[in-house]
């Protein structure tokens, strides 16, 4: 059995951000990096080409680049990494237990950054042209060359699709937004938008294209006829799935699985255990702002531990 003064569980931005603080503080960190469970050691970074946006960069970077650098970062100052899942927690008494594997883990404070992932329609060649025209993030993706002045069309009809057409609509020739039925909300927030055309009630049928995407099928579910339109860009605003199962019932969740966090935006209901990055933020998703609350958590977790 493992006892740790501090126990990070995910190494994206977030997890490994907080690994580089409590290292730095000579808390000589375990981090549980992931395997399977939401996505691969590393996190959403591995997943994706350049970034572009990513502070002190200016030339961009490789996503898993960036990540192994941040990992690399980590272990130098003393973090310890385990590419393994955590199954199960009990966080019902101090010392926090967690199982990996066969392996029991205790840790005074414990740090969750398991991120989120993208839901994903599924469509027949989704994969194949997934970073090569798909994307489920307008902010991190919109501005790259292959979409600029290029069709593009957005799949969703909450807030987050209206927000990702109208980002879009400053990049692309057009936006097409396409939803099974229209929303007061759609209406509303893209209807003074000329460059934003909605399309109800329709799905997506299929992507195609040769090296990159060049058109979708998209299906009218009233009629069932299928048209073909041209688009550059294909992005999923459907929603997120927060990596938090392993939580469930140990700590205060919302509906759809977020971490709950109070006061200081990286504490949760359960002293002693902190959130960070996208499985407790809904709304931001960046990996600047993942690493930024990385940080934050490793700061309270070394100010609760000097309190205890
Ligand atoms: P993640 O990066 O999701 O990391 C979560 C970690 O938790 C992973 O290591 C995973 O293996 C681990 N994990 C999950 N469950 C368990 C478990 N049970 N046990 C142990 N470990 C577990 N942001 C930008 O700022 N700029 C961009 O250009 C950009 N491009 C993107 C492109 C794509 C395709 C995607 C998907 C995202 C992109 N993002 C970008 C968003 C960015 O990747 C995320 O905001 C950021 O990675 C969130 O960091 P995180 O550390 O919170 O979570």
């Amino acid at each position: 059995m493992e006892n740790r003064r501090i126990v990070i569980v995910g190494s994206g931005p977030a997890g490994m951000t907080a690994a580089l603080y409590a290292a730095r503080a000579d808390l000589k960190p375990l981090v549980i990096a992931g395997f399977m469970a939401g996505g691969q050691s590393g996190g959403q970074l591995t997943t994706t080409t350049e970034i572009e946006n990513f502070p002190g960069l200016p030339d961009g970077i490789q996503g898993p680049e960036l990540v192994d650098r941040m990992r690399r970062q980590a272990v130098r100052f003393g973090a310890e990494v385990w590419d393994k899942d955590v199954a199960k927690v009990d966080f019902s008494s101090r010392p926090f237990r967690l199982w990996v594997d066969e392996d029991e883990v205790r840790g005074e404070c414990v740090i969750l950054a398991t991120g989120a992932s993208a839901k994903r329609i599924g469509t027949p060649a989704e994969t194949r042209f997934w970073n090569k025209g798909i994307s489920a993030c307008a902010t991190c993706d919109g501005a790259l060359p292959i979409f600029r002045n290029k069709p593009i069309v957005v799949v969703g009809g909450g807030d987050t699709a209206m927000e990702e057409a109208s980002y879009l609509s400053r990049f692309g020739s057009r936006v097409i937004l396409i939803h099974r039925r229209a929303s007061d909300i759609m209406k509303k927030r893209v209807q003074n938008n000329p460059k934003i055309t909605i399309k109800v009630p329709y799905v997506l049928e299929d992507t195609l294209g040769g090296k990159l995407l060049e058109s979708v099928k998209i299906k009218n579910v009233k009629t069932g006829v299928v048209e073909e339109v041209s688009a550059n860009g294909l992005f999923l605003a459907i929603g997120h799935e927060p990596n938090t199962g392993a939580f469930k019932g140990q700590i205060d969740l919302d509906e759809v699985g977020y971490v709950k966090t109070i006061g200081s935006a990286v504490r949760t209901n359960v002293p002693g255990v902190f959130a960070a990055g996208d499985c407790a933020d809904k709304v931001y998703r960046q990996a600047v702002t993942a690493a930024g609350a990385g940080c934050m958590a490793a700061l309270e977790a070394l100010r609760w531990l000097d309190e205890q």
